[in-house]
């Protein structure tokens, strides 16, 4: 028997923002090993310890959804069935629910995870065909706050900066982040230019002291939810020290004077109370800004999970632009994007409020544009329902059947318990899934299995707009199939036109024909390039002249008088304030060795080794007033349940907050741990991104 040939392909990083470059080596026996591909301008070889375990993930199979199941009523089980019979039901129940409620009785909820095909496919279906924009997805969650910074400020979502700003800086703010965990890649870039410039200054704004506090010159430990005033604080320092840029804000912004005087309203003294760090600190900060040649800010969750994430967002951005800091080598403002395809789907119009190639979904011409593209009458006007309202919608009964692809609102969705009654209320729901783990399997009527990394191909954008090609390596276990392909069975089977393409790099073609003209321009770009040439980042026009490392080097934005708008509301904290019954602020976020709900990182032994269970961080003086002791089991009670989980008794959170890692579900029988069953509802007015960083709770021993 002769064995097979040892292969070597090219793949990109599926857990966060950073993008890592992926050598995947199959031996002749076909075991797959992994490894930092050196020649990647993301991480030149780096991995991190989950991009470093991904072969792990691709060889076991223990929990992966082999075959269509499907349940033929609510009492019933799952049963096994084949393909034809799982669309044919999808198809028959979809129509039946549309005729009878509407378009908007259905909906998809989609993930940050999907490739770029899939995202756009799914947006076409339902945007295009099944005519209703209730299609949205777990990016919701995460960065729909930025989008509509970067939206109101530059005019549109568009990150300006490249990574190799990063070695460009002289200065950098890192608020709302932990990069040294969830971004570690990156950070690890960020390390090796403070080590070769150690006057580089390093402000880390975080109620917590995380790791990434170690390498900071500065550390604001601010109180949660308060991160407005502290930005319009030392931005009054720099207009009082004259460290901002007149030039550029006369020449390229409109709004600096009522910015000017919101900044000027509040004293440092004040400021200092609300946000509980001193006035010298926060002059300390403005100084590191007004001496810097190159200002980068980073931010991610601890800022877009926020009932008041824009406001958040305009403040911090508000800071790059009164200094100029924006469209120059080492500087502007940059979200850490969380998920490893969130840019790309936003890019195809992945959420209920957008259309392709950031079109928006209110203007009739964008709307017509894509309607014509795709050969149909009409995009309807209505806006779709957000990641919440979705849920909210099968509660109250208007939308009756859901598609879940690719993400885990058991454990990810704010008030999570709600999420729960409502799939319980919903008529059909579709989850499209690789994991028999994933928390919405009991409440499946249909059951589809879906391949996982390395099991499909297509694109991702990662956070500085690089676009990379990801290669199918292995074959997906059992029946299941690319999330694409199955949307593709479900369009055909509905008859809707123009789902018959012969492959991934037709639809990507089809996408990129679509961006022509407009600011994220890749109608030069195609499959071919990107496995030959490797990444890019757009736009990218014209394959001579490349990709776009920086954007606004022109100084001219994307807003209609291509001026960039400072804008700055002054803050006003909308969300769950602490009682004499609930008296401390819990906070949410992730650990270094793992991924959203750990259906794929929880399956690698040496990644649960870093912190094996979950844990609630307690301020010792919060501790001692509880008789709480270090390793003791606590109750963490709120206004919409409860979590159990032990105490770690730490000086590294502040005194009156406390943590919970979002990643665990319910891992015992009667036992939670679930981070969100206690986090709320409350959504920002503009973004809808949930505040999961503000809720009110008390803690007790157990
Ligand atoms: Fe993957 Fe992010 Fe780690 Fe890079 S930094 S290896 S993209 S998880």
């Amino acid at each position: 028997m002769s064995m097979a040939k040892a292969e070597r392909y090219k793949s990109t990083c599926s857990y966060c923002g950073v993008g890592c470059g992926i050598i995947v080596q199959k031996d002749q026996k076909g075991k797959v090993s992994v490894e930092g591909d050196p020649d990647h301008p993301v991480n030149k070889g780096m991995l991190c310890s989950k991009g470093m375990n991904l072969h792990y993930v691709v060889e076991d199979k223990s929990d992966r959804l082999l075959h269509p199941q499907m349940r033929w009523g609510k009492s019933h089980p799952l049963e096994k069935v084949d393909w034809d019979t799982a669309i044919n039901r999808a198809g028959a129940v979809f129509k039946s629910i549309i005729k009878k409620h509407g378009p908007e009785s259905v909906a998809f909820y989609v993930s940050g995870q999907c490739l770029t095909e899939e995202y756009y496919l799914v947006n076409k279906l339902a945007k295009g065909f099944l005519k209703t924009n209730n299609i949205d997805t777990n990016s919701r969650l995460c960065m729909s706050s930025a989008v509509m910074g970067y939206v109101k400020t530059l005019g549109e979502d568009s990150v300006p900066i490249a990574y190799e700003d990063i070695e460009l800086a002289d200065c950098f703010l890192v608020t709302g982040a932990n990069p040294a965990w969830c971004h570690p890649i990156l950070w690890r870039r960020v390390e090796s230019h403070k080590e070769a410039n150690p006057d580089t200054k390093i402000i880390v704004v975080d109620p917590r002291v995380t790791q990434t506090c170690s390498l900071a010159d500065l550390h604001l430990q601010i109180n949660p939810g308060t991160d407005e005033t502290l930005y319009l604080a030392i931005g009054r320092c720099l207009i009082e020290q004259g460290d901002i840029d007149l030039d550029f804000i006369e020449k390229h912004t409109d709004g600096f004077e009522a910015y000017k005087e919101i900044a000027m309203g509040t004293s440092l003294e004040e400021a200092s109370i609300i946000c509980g760090v001193p006035v010298s600190d926060i002059k300390k900060a403005a100084s590191y800004i007004g001496d810097a040649k190159g200002f980068l800010s980073l931010w991610a969750m601890g800022l877009n999970q926020s009932a008041e994430g824009v406001n958040k967002n305009l403040a911090l951005i508000d800071l790059n632009l009164i200094t100029g800091h924006i469209g120059k080598p080492g500087s502007g403002p940059f979200s850490l994007t969380g998920q490893p395809n969130a840019m790309g789907g936003r890019e195809v119009g992945g959420m209920a409020t957008l259309l392709a190639s950031h079109r928006n979904l209110a203007n009739p011409e964008h709307r017509k544009e894509v309607a014509d593209f795709w050969g149909v009458d009409e995009i309807p006007a209505q806006p779709g329902k957000t990641a919440t309202q979705i849920f909210e919608g099968l509660e109250d009964g208007s939308i009756k059947a859901l598609w879940i692809i690719c993400t885990n609102p058991l454990v990810s969705m704010p008030d999570a318990r709600k999420v729960e009654a409502a799939l319980k209320k919903a008529k059909f729901v579709v989850v499209q899934e690789i994991s028999n783990k994933a928390e919405a399997i009991p409440y499946a009527d249909l059951v589809l299995p879906a391949a996982g990394w390395g099991e499909k191909e297509g694109t991702m954008t990662n956070s500085e707009r690089r676009i990379s090609y990801l290669n199918k390596f292995t074959d997906a276990p059992g029946e299941a199939l690319p999330d694409a392909e199955i949307l593709l069975r479900f369009a055909q089977k509905m008859g809707f036109p123009g789902f018959d393409y012969k492959n991934m790099g037709e639809v990507y073609a089809e996408y990129c024909r679509m961006t022509k003209g407009t600011n994220i321009d890749i109608s030069g770009l195609d499959y071919d390039f990107l496995k030959e040439n490797g990444t890019v980042q757009w736009p990218f026009v014209d394959k001579s002249k490349g990709g776009t490392p920086r954007l606004f080097t022109d100084k001219k934005f994307y807003t209609p008088n291509q001026r960039a708008q400072i804008l700055a509301a002054g803050p006003k904290n909308k969300t769950e304030l602490p009682t004499g019954v609930l008296p401390l602020i819990l906070t949410t976020g992730r650990i270094r060795d793992q991924w959203h709900t750990m259906t794929r990182t929880g399956k690698v032994s040496k990644l649960n080794k870093h912190i094996p269970s979950p844990f609630l961080e307690i301020h010792p003086e919060d501790a001692a007033e509880r008789g709480i002791n270090d390793g003791d089991t606590v109750l963490v009670n709120g206004n919409r349940g409860e979590v159990r989980v032990h105490a770690q008794v730490t000086d590294k959170i502040k005194k009156g907050v406390v943590f919970l890692p979002m990643h665990w579900g319910k891992i015992l029988k009667n036992d939670f741990a679930r981070a969100n069953n206690i986090t709320g509802n409350a959504i920002d007015p503009v973004s809808k991104q949930p505040d999961f960083k503000y809720s009110a709770v008390q803690v007790s021993l157990y």
